[in-house]
């Protein structure tokens, strides 16, 4: 089994509330408020597991959501910061935003990557202490932790994609040119995870990938689907694998020209990616005529993943080749995640609806849902928020006199000058 794209949901911890506290001691008959800061929410962070080269870890876990802070506490005790959650993935993994489908973040390169900041935690009432308020009875609630829904895809990192029908010789091939070892048998279908290989050779080196699941059709969904194709999408030389020996009663230059198929058929962009072929097996016999036929589709040189025929002339003219090819591809992300250290929107929106002024802002709501309206102090706090924001002076640009609604997200008062 094998897993290259997989939706998950990610989820910041949130921040946990402030604490209304008093300190009580033993003869102190009203103590001062002492209720302590929530903890922050932990972060969501993509890290590249070197080990790894499938989602299959995704498999059976699709929520990944990092701890909440604690609470704050009485006697000034600041809430424990939530852990973060550190989520491994393989290298080469493009994390898109599931609805839109915008690259967030494309993971090819070892830096770690935070994809949601944690929460804040709330002040608890010790913080709001004033010489003229020595006594709040309220602290703020957290900020609760951005979950958001993402794409895990994995496009893997390889500057040479071996491409064939399967039993070619596709996987003894990188396991005689590499230290990968790839599962080898004389059955279709072996390779279901792509495998890598670093070749060295001479003073030059590159990625190998073993492409699993190329068959006629693929790019139309048989076999293991299109699915794999995605693989050598980065690769910026395909290497061509063929039987010459023909010895599966295969003929290598229809197969060459059905995968050739496929390959358009998925991508025409892919289909003119420069490709070197490679005629295997030789050591079985082959046909003249056939390999004359393959030059037409590109260099051909001859080898024997068996013997090792002809193996060496093949990795100095890849090696060659990729000095005059552009980098393996990167993807620009398209969709930045808000993070909270970003300032937050601070505009503000009235609209004067049946006499009713509305008052709309982004960061506002995050006010209105920290505030509790049962508490007098709570309320006269956010009204202060409100006059030192500007909102007031907003309203009153606007021509609001005494007595006129205020609506700020479903909460109404009267406005007094
Ligand atoms: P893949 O499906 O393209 O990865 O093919 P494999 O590498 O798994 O090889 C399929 C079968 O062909 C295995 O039994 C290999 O031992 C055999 N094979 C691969 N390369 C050669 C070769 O150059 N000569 C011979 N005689 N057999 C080979
Ligand atoms: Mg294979």
């Amino acid at each position: 089994m094998f897993l290259d794209k997989v939706n998950i949901l990610i989820k910041a911890g949130n921040g946990g509330n402030g604490c209304v506290s008093f300190r009580r001691e033993k003869y102190i008959a009203a103590g001062g408020p002492d209720g302590g800061d929530g903890g922050r929410g932990g972060d969501i962070i993509f890290e590249i597991d070197e080990g790894l080269n499938t989602l299959l870890p995704f498999k059976h876990r699709r929520k990944y959501i990092a701890e909440n802070g604690d609470d704050g506490k009485k006697r000034k005790f600041h809430g424990k910061n939530g852990d973060d959650l550190v989520i491994k993935v393989p290298l080469g993994t493009i994390i898109r935003d599931a609805e839109t489908d915008e690259i967030i973040k494309d993971m090819s390169t070892a830096e770690r990557f935070v994809a949601l900041k944690g929460g804040k935690g709330g002040w608890g009432n010790k913080k709001f202490a004033t010489p003229t308020r020595q006594a709040p009875r309220f602290a703020k609630s957290g900020i609760t932790g951005t979950e958001l829904n993402v794409t895990l895809e994995l496009k893997m990192i390889a500057d040479v994609g071996l491409v064939g029908f399967p039993n070619v010789g596709k996987s003894t091939l990188l396991a005689y040119v590499s230290s990968a070892r790839p599962k080898i048998a004389n059955y279709h279908f072996t390779t279901l995870s792509p495998n890598l290989g670093v070749v060295e050779v001479y003073e030059n080196s590159f990625v190998m990938a073993d492409i699993p699941g190329l068959i006629e059709g693929a790019s139309e969904g048989a076999g293991l689907g299109h699915d794999f194709l995605r693989h050598i999408d980065r690769c910026r030389l395909i290497v061509h694998v063929v039987d010459i020996s023909a010895s599966e009663g295969r003929d290598p230059v229809e197969d060459i020209s059905k995968i050739n198929a496929e390959l358009e058929g998925y991508s025409a962009e892919l289909a003119t990616r420069p490709q070197i072929i490679a005629a295997n097996k030789s050591d079985l016999g082959y046909n003249e005529e056939s390999l004359k036929k393959l030059s037409e589709f590109g260099e051909v040189y001859l080898i024997s993943g068996a013997t090792g025929q002809g193996i060496d002339d093949l990795l100095v003219a890849i090696a060659e080749k990729l000095k005059t090819l552009p980098p393996i591809t990167v993807y620009e992300s398209e969709k930045l995640l808000e993070q909270e250290e970003v300032a937050t929107d601070r505009s503000t929106d009235i609209d004067l609806v049946d006499g009713v002024y509305y008052v709309t802002g982004e960061w506002l709501e995050k006010v209105v849902g920290s505030v509790n309206f049962g508490d007098r102090e709570s309320l006269q706090y956010f009204q202060r928020v409100l006059r030192k924001s500007g909102v007031i002076a907003l309203l009153e640009e606007y021509g609001i006199v005494d007595g006129d609604t205020v609506d700020i997200y479903g909460m109404q008062f009267d406005y007094e000058k």
